[in-house]
């Protein structure tokens, strides 16, 4: 076990001890400045979703409206954030996070990149529906350079329903968002007692609290206020990434087409008449390529479109060469990012010019 430090004994003197783990190694930041209070300051920044959602029956945990409570509801309906850390509201946006845009991601990326700069800020909580978080979640990976601890969460139950999971989940988000060892991990979700990368997490279960996994396991645990970490993130995200949103002012269109027996070429053709800078091949196994659908998307890269290749399976990696001949045909893999985690990065890259080689290792490297 680590010794404690002296501004870590510091804090657990002044009774902040559940959001520090003392085991593991120290970590590599300069520890954030304390509030008085000796508790760390936290902005929980609200978008919407079903944890800001409220139905008419508490027995109903699936029919309701997401986006309705306004974020200090939110807070003040778990008064044990209070003796975690120093909470403050901002209400971003109030929506169901499947209507996010391209700008709104922009603008979101922007309010967090201005708020991580802060002296007085030590972590920040984003509250959001649970349909594309593992999208915002991959954005701000790539593009808010700071280590400070910048923690999703969501619920898959309204407020009013019974067993509700928002509470218990904002609670340990704001006890991730507070902990010194939950900096420099990337941007983190913490839903159903787990602490999952924002890069590989994904909604797999579409009605039950436990949706979210990623295929190499969650990075920890919050359990009874206090953290457990078990892997550490390896690509690139925050202060390594080259991407920076104070430098990025709106994103290209990267659509994906999903693959399944009997395609139709219109499918991609239309893509790129709708102005797609870039196509996500959701594509069977291998992000495999149908034979009579080579020839499109071969036209499509001539004409300077990138293809990336990822699978529609949800675990594994695409290889490269293997069922198609990328090199050949100057396409991409996606890695093992899913498709809708293919097409964050890719517009992301895309924000500049890029050929396919240097999408590529972009795609090995974050
Ligand atoms: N579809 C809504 C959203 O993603 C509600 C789903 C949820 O948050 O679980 O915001």
């Amino acid at each position: 076990m680590r010794r404690p430090s002296a501004a870590l004994l510091a804090l657990l003197l002044a009774g902040v001890s559940p959001a520090i783990a003392l085991e593991g190694p120290a970590p590599a930041a300069p520890a954030a400045p304390v509030a008085a209070s000796g508790k760390p300051r936290v902005v929980i920044v609200a978008t919407g979703g079903t944890i800001a959602g409220a139905g008419a029956d508490a027995a109903n945990s699936a029919t309701y409206q997401a986006a309705k409570v306004p974020v200090d509801k939110l807070i003040a309906a778990v008064p044990a954030i209070a003796g975690v850390a120093e909470v403050r509201g901002e209400q971003a946006f109030q929506i169901a996070s499947e209507s996010f845009t391209n700008a709104q991601l922009v603008d979101l990326a922007k309010k967090v990149s201005a708020l991580a700069k802060r002296d007085d800020v030590d972590g920040i909580v984003i509250t959001h529906g649970t349909d594309t978080v593992e999208e915002t979640a991959y954005f701000l990976d790539l593009v808010v350079k700071t280590d400070k601890p910048i923690v999703m969460v969501a619920s898959m139950r309204p407020s009013t329903a019974i067993s509700a999971d928002g509470a218990l989940n904002l609670l340990d988000a704001v006890t991730v968002a507070a902990a010194k060892d939950s900096r420099a991990k990337g941007v983190l979700l913490t839903m159903n007692d787990e602490i999952q990368a924002g890069r590989d997490t994904t909604k797999r279960v579409n009605i039950k609290p436990s949706a979210f996994f990623s295929q190499w396991g969650p990075l920890g645990m919050v359990v009874e206020g206090k953290t457990y970490w078990f892997r550490a993130p390896v690509k690139r995200h925050g202060t390594a990434s080259e991407f920076d949103i104070d430098t990025i002012d709106a994103l290209p269109e990267v659509a994906i087409v999903y693959g399944s027996g009997n395609m139709h070429p219109e499918a991609y053709t239309s893509a790129v008449a709708g102005g797609a800078k870039a196509i996500i091949h959701a594509g069977t196994g291998n992000g495999s390529v149908a034979g009579y659908l080579v020839d499109t998307l071969k036209d499509i890269r001539a004409k300077g479109v990138q293809i990336i290749r990822s699978s529609r399976v949800g675990d594994g990696f695409v290889l490269r060469n293997a069922e198609q001949p990328d090199d050949t045909y100057d396409w991409v893999v996606a890695h093992d990012l899913n498709p809708q985690k293919a097409k964050i990065l890719a517009a992301v890259a895309l924000t500049k010019p890029r050929d396919a080689k240097d999408l590529q290792r972009i795609f090995w490297e974050y």
